[in-house]
């Protein structure tokens, strides 16, 4: 990327990082545009928690920057700030055994507001401390949604924090980080007038999210479409009247991929690499694939792949409702995911059903991702909502023509087949509808089996897309510019 603005000082702040810690997208995003970012010559770091699933080699591999005690209401509590550098960005982890060192990242205790609260009150307690004054405080998701709110009612009438400006950008609307207000008042000291409608408060709770949605100076959303369809009632999760009001500062800049990571041609984790000038390669990584889940050899049965979070978002009951239907094809689909009992006992139990067609793997496993990446013929994501939707475009990259439902980033990414233009990088529908979605996945097939000249075209189309983060950061650094 060329440079074009001045070096800034950006600090993203974020509760998840590849290649550290990953449940979902969120993750990939706080990975990728940071790199980017340094790669164009700004002084970027990341701060996130230092959790007890991050590797053991990384762990080591950190240095101890400081650590002193901060005010959490009555409570002193510890915090540590450890350092690692890599690709040209620095990560701080906050540590503090007691919040974050579990075998889980969210959800299972119930003191998510207490461990987001700490962390958010440890990034601006820490500025100072590392030597670190960012121009742009970039704040990821709910999780970090106290850090605009706390900054300007707490610490912007310090000289050291006064110009520094913020981001917040929605990775899903949907998680808001609802919380006890007496609870998060006292342990972050915020006075009562601060309890109303217009500002924290949500429905009787107080809302991280909405304390980031208020107080940022630029809002962000991972897709053009995504920042439109969240003014609506239909997707803005009773927040579509404060993001209308704020649509003059709301953007919608769509995600790119690590194209290194996700590069069919030299990936390492996938059985045999391939361009799309040769795609013999992708042929024997579904043979494998078919192997692995124990499925028919067969090369003619179209191959649908699905990975992501098990979840009512993915689309997942739509699925539920037509596996019957597209089992009796010349299909077979496997599906790797984690997530909602429901579902994965569906699958699972489908699997016995469906012998020799259907294959899942409930967890979560990145190098079987990749795997199902190379080895699908099609990839099949109905989400009911999606942000941006990264699977999509790595399913693109890897010649694996996508199947969705019109939504968020997925409209933005993959254009239906046209008969009539040829234009085309993948099938979709737009109601959310199971027989809409089978009839999509009958069409699908029927270039796959019929018509395998336009299944090529739409395969090579997929492959030469451009899905790296130069454009997005570009965007990101003229909102920089613009704050
Ligand atoms: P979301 O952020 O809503 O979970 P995205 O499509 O934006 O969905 O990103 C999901 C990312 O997480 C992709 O990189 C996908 O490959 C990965 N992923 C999701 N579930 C799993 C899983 N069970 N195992 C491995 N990778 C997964």
């Amino acid at each position: 990327m060329e440079q074009h603005f001045a070096p800034k000082k950006i600090l993203h702040v974020a509760s998840e990082c590849v290649p550290f810690v990953k449940t979902g997208g969120l993750a990939d995003v706080v990975g990728a545009l940071p790199r980017a970012l340094a790669k164009a010559g700004h002084d970027v770091r990341v701060i996130l928690p230092k959790y007890g699933q991050i590797a053991e080699h990384y762990r080591n591999e950190m240095t101890h920057v400081t650590d002193f005690y901060l005010d959490l209401g009555w409570r002193h509590v510890f915090c540590g700030i450890e350092q690692l550098c890599q690709d040209g960005v620095t990560y701080y982890f906050v540590d503090n055994e007691y919040l974050f060192y579990r075998h889980y990242i969210y959800g299972w205790g119930n003191d998510e507001a207490e461990r987001y609260a700490f962390f958010c009150r440890a990034v601006l307690n820490s500025l100072e401390r590392i030597g670190f004054i960012p121009d742009v405080l970039h704040c990821h998701d709910w999780q970090s949604g106290m850090v605009p709110f706390l900054l300007k009612t707490q610490y912007a009438h310090l000289p050291a924090f006064s110009s520094i400006k913020t981001v917040f950008t929605i990775h899903n609307l949907q998680y808001q980080g609802l919380s006890n207000w007496p609870h998060v008042q006292e342990m972050l000291s915020i006075p009562d007038e601060y309890f109303r409608p217009d500002v924290l408060e949500f429905h009787g709770d107080l809302s991280f999210m909405k304390a980031g949605l208020t107080y940022a100076d630029q809002l962000t959303t991972v897709s053009p479409t995504y920042a439109k369809e969240i003014q609506t009632p239909d997707y803005g999760e009773r927040l579509e009247g404060l993001l209308s009001a704020r649509q003059g500062q709301l953007h919608g800049i769509l995600n790119g991929i690590d194209v290194l990571e996700y590069d069919p041609a030299t990936d390492p984790k996938i059985f045999s690499v391939y361009t799309a000038g040769d795609l013999s390669g992708k042929a024997a990584c579904k043979r494998s694939l078919q192997e692995e889940f124990g499925l028919e050899q067969n090369p003619k049965a179209m191959l649908i792949g699905m990975v992501g979070r098990l979840n009512t978002q993915k689309g997942l009951d739509l699925v539920e409702q037509v596996l019957g239907d597209f089992m009796q094809d010349e299909v077979q689909l496997v599906i790797l995911g984690d997530g909602d009992a429901h579902f994965a006992n569906f699958f699972s139990g489908s699997c016995q059903q469906y012998r020799g067609k259907l294959g899942a793997y409930i967890g979560f496993n990145l190098d079987l991702a990749h795997r199902i990446y190379a080895g699908c013929d099609a990839f099949l994501m109905p989400s009911l909502f999606e942000p941006c939707g990264l699977s999509q475009l790595i399913a693109l990259r890897y010649g694996t023509l996508p199947i969705v439902r019109e939504t968020g980033g997925l409209v933005d990414t993959v254009t239906s087949y046209n008969e009539q233009t040829g234009e085309g990088n993948g099938f979709s529908f737009a109601p959310y509808r199971a027989s809409d979605m089978l009839y999509t996945i009958r069409r699908a097939n029927y270039f796959y089996h019929m018509q395998k000249d336009v299944w090529h075209t739409l395969q090579q189309r997929a492959m030469s897309g451009d899905y790296s983060w130069d454009a997005s950061a570009r965007a990101y650094l003229e909102l920089y510019s613009q704050v």
